[in-house]
């Protein structure tokens, strides 16, 4: 059976988690959407790493991967996340595929990123990590992008000139300085960048990637035929889908079900399952309405959401920036469900509230007096909402070593209890330890 899996709030749900977890039962693991700006982490052999680009199946062995082509993927982050990879004992080679439609981040498009922040006003920033990610899906749509497989073509590297000499007029446009321009590996002076140096890089970029370039699409439809199962991860989630988040607070793609048959080349019909994975309470990196935020490194400093961003150690697994916590939402867990379809809920980070005495959760939004369950279409509104709680009771004490649900605490298990009435699917697994072993699976 093909499962995708998907983040059901801002992100940071612990997919990496969920997916090293399912990987057991699937042949090969795709990424689909998003770039090297998402980070998963995963505990295995009490290893700790934080992949970007490729898919955490990577450590297990016996799996392929697959850098599907939703992905804008930058191939020098890609480079580093192979040499880290066998610097640890991983051979990706024969194991990881990407895709041939797959679009490229460029040295370029970073440039752009952080450009076009810096000349943003403040106030309208967008937050984003400066990663490129955003500029390589406008050249996507834009339809100047360059794919991977354009790499293996002849022409590659006088259309990467071509495009540095349009990159440089954009950033005299936007009167661009060299400090807004930092990026490792790109010389810039007068806000221009260098295009020989830029050519030289992407021609020993090629010759590293070109083994693992391959037609992706008659590759996953083969695998399908020969009835190996395959899961669709995505990164970030729900809430930042630049069609169903928080917009324009989102990312550039769709993290969404949906995103992973257009990202991969599967058909909605391939599908059989959608995990969403859901953490017991919420966080959310970056600007942009938050209904239920308690703390973040501004103007909210609630204790118990400061316990949340303690005891999660709700950091970016890439960016380092510390998140904004706050209570669960159940409103965007069934929006997600629905947008989704998900079938079966990851609950991750139970563990994090354990010492709580009360907990809250979000069950319904209050917009300008009036009670609604449904997710606002507009950030605007969003952000007027006052989230309307019910209170439970915490269960204050440790979680992280039960090995059955039966075991849990009573009130730790009313609370889950509660969270999977209130969003709309099963439970599939309870998380409540970073580690492998601190997980309960119930019917996954
Ligand atoms: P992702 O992007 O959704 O994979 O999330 P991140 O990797 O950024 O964040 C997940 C973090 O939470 C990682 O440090 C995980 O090791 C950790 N984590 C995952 N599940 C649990 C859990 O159930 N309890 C605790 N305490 N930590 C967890």
């Amino acid at each position: 059976m093909n499962t995708i899996l998907i983040g059901s709030q801002w992100g940071d749900e612990g997919k990496g988690k969920i997916i090293d977890v399912l990987t057991d039962k699937a042949d090969i693991v795709v990424r689909y959407q998003g770039g090297s700006n998402a980070g998963h982490t995963v505990i295995a052999e009490g290893k700790k790493r934080v992949l970007r680009l490729v898919p955490s199946g990577i450590l297990h062995p016996a799996k392929t991967c697959v850098i599907g082509n939703g992905v804008v993927m930058n191939p020098l982050d890609l480079i580093g996340e192979i040499e880290e990879l066998r610097a640890s004992g991983v051979e990706p080679k024969g194991r990881l595929f990407i895709s041939t439609r797959t679009q490229m981040v460029m040295l370029y498009h970073r440039a752009l990123d952080k450009a076009e922040e810096a000349a943003r006003p403040v106030g309208k920033k967008i937050g984003t990590t400066g990663r490129g990610i955003g500029p390589a899906y406008a050249a996507k749509v834009g339809r100047s992008g360059l794919r991977c497989g354009d790499m293996l073509q002849d022409d590659f590297l006088d259309r990467v000139r071509e495009q540095v000499a349009e990159t440089n007029e954009r950033l005299r446009e936007l009167r661009a300085k060299d400090e807004d321009l930092a990026i490792p590996g790109c010389t810039v002076k007068g806000g221009q960048l260098d295009a020989e140096e830029i050519v030289a890089t992407y021609a020993a970029a090629k010759e590293r990637l070109a083994p693992y370039v391959i037609d992706t699409v008659a590759y996953l439809h083969e695998a399908k035929a020969a009835g190996k199962s395959i899961l669709l991860e995505g990164a970030q989630g729900t809430m930042l889908d630049i069609d169903f988040g928080t917009y324009p607070f989102v990312t550039s793609s769709n993290p969404t079900a949906g995103g992973a048959c257009i990202g991969s080349g599967l058909s909605p019909r391939d599908i059989g399952c959608v995990v969403g994975v859901v953490k017991a309470y919420t966080t959310r990196v970056g600007e942009g309405p938050f209904p239920t935020e308690l703390y973040n490194a501004v103007d909210k400093q609630d204790p118990d959401g400061k316990t949340m961003a303690e005891r999660g150690h709700e950091f970016g697994a890439v960016t380092k920036r510390p998140r904004r916590t706050g209570w669960y939402d159940a409103v965007v867990a069934r929006y997600s469900q629905q947008v989704n379809g998900v079938d079966y809920w990851a609950l991750t980070k139970l563990d994090v509230l354990d010492t709580l005495p009360k907990i809250k959760i979000c069950v319904a939004y209050e917009l300008d007096g009036t009670r609604i369950e449904t997710m606002p279409s507009t950030a605007r509104e969003l952000a007027r909402v006052k989230p309307v709680y019910e209170e439970m009771d915490g269960w204050l004490c440790e979680t992280s070593d039960v090995t059955r649900i039966e075991d849990l605490p009573p009130k730790a298990r009313a609370y889950v209890d509660r969270l999977v009435e209130l969003s709309g699917a099963k439970l599939g697994i309870l998380s409540i330890g970073p580690a492998r072993e601190s997980t309960l699976r119930l019917a996954l």
